[in-house]
């Protein structure tokens, strides 16, 4: 396994910026997951670490050493696709071991490194199968095993969990995240689906139109987004968020927005009368326990979703969604009050996140 750092990579394809000024160190058998919507230049990214798109600007080092010279061959990195691409003729074993034989690697080894892989992701059954004969999520696991046979520095993986039904998706997810533990290696994958992201990555890196906004653990990413980016991109159902204005002053700030006031005298001074946009967790509204200032709202539609209740609420104009335990009895027309802890409180200012520490004598700094 190996480590991997890109230093400001840059990527256009005519007018379209793929990749801008990307940075990014993924450590030795860290599992790092690239999140975005489509088109944001996730692929892009991979195929430039695989060496299959040349950046325009920028490094990519494996193990500290720049690769930019090297070929894919050389880079010793393997990539799974979304596409299964198995050779239809050959058996899993033949598939499993086409890239050793290539490599002219002895009969012995092959079979030793096939027969492990095959362990690891529970395929043995398969080995005299064709891909015909194959599910979905069984050819894609002889895919990644194809991956995996080679013991390569990195693996790449693009997509690879897409095309599975809803079910084998979260069973193939939880096979990935072992055959991780097991096989040691340093793992980046691509996705546009947040829940995936977050339950597989040691690492979330968060992209939009060719820039990375956020990188850290998933619960860095959930609790304190950088951005409204991020802060609505992932969350499901998605941040409630505001557009008001701070004022008051210390200790009796309050964020002011067209339909209600929220008390916010945790904030320092220095931020009085800024525009800002305020968010809460549809989860962090809390009813029946006074946490906070009390926000009255009126329900228009509650969405059952089996483990939990999601209550659509207005307050005015303004559209927001909570949570709420499934035995909750609150239905349409009913209006209801909560309140929302100041420490679950979000603020960012022209789109960044507002960042405050406390000191010990209750200062700001
Ligand atoms: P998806 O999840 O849909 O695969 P992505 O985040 O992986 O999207 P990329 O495939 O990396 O995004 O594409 C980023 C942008 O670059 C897109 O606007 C895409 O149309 C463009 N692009 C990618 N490859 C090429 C190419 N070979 N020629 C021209 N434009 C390209």
């Amino acid at each position: 396994m190996s480590s991997l750092k890109l230093s400001g990579i840059g990527k256009c394809f005519g007018d379209v910026v793929a990749a801008s000024d990307v940075d990014l160190l993924v450590n030795n058998g860290e599992f790092c997951v690239l999140l975005g919507p489509s088109g944001c230049g996730k692929s892009t990214l991979l195929q430039i670490v695989a060496g299959l798109v040349p950046q325009d600007r920028g490094s990519v080092l494996i193990d500290g050493r720049s690769v930019d010279n090297k070929s894919p061959k050389e880079r010793d990195v393997a990539m799974v696709f979304q596409s299964y691409a198995l050779y239809p003729h050959m058996t899993v074993i033949e598939n499993l071991g086409f890239a050793l034989r290539m490599r002219g690697m002895r009969k012995n080894v092959i079979k030793e490194r096939v027969t492990q892989t095959a362990r690891i992701l529970g395929i043995e059954p398969l080995l005299n199968q064709k891909p015909k004969h194959l599910s979905g999520g069984q050819r894609q696991r002889v895919a990644m095993g194809r991956a995996l046979v080679r013991r390569p520095s990195i693996f790449l993986l693009d997509e690879p969990l897409s095309n599975l039904d809803a079910q084998l998706r979260m069973h193939v997810r939880m096979e990935l995240k072992k055959l991780h533990q097991e096989s040691e290696g340093t793992f980046i994958h691509v996705t546009h689906d947040q829940v995936e992201a977050m339950s597989l990555g040691d690492q979330v890196a968060v992209m939009k139109e060719g820039r990375i906004h956020q990188t850290g653990p998933p619960e860095e990413i959930y609790d304190r987004p950088a951005d409204t980016f991020v802060a609505t991109f992932v969350g499901s159902p998605v941040m409630n968020l505001f557009k008001g204005v701070l004022t008051g002053s210390r200790g009796e700030m309050v964020f002011r927005c067209r339909d209600f006031l929220m008390d916010m005298t945790h904030l320092p001074d220095e931020w009085k009368n800024r525009e800002v946009e305020m968010g809460f967790r549809p989860e962090d509204a809390e009813m029946g326990t006074r946490v906070g200032p009390i926000i009255h709202a009126g329900v228009e539609m509650v969405s059952n979703v089996g483990a939990e209740k999601h209550i659509h609420a207005r307050v005015g104009d303004s559209n927001m969604t909570l949570r709420t335990e499934k035995d909750a009895l609150i239905q349409a027309g009913d209006n209801i009050g909560f309140s929302v802890r100041p420490s679950r409180l979000h603020v960012f200012c022209q789109g960044k996140r507002m960042e405050f520490h406390q000191d010990e004598n209750g200062g700001f700094q």
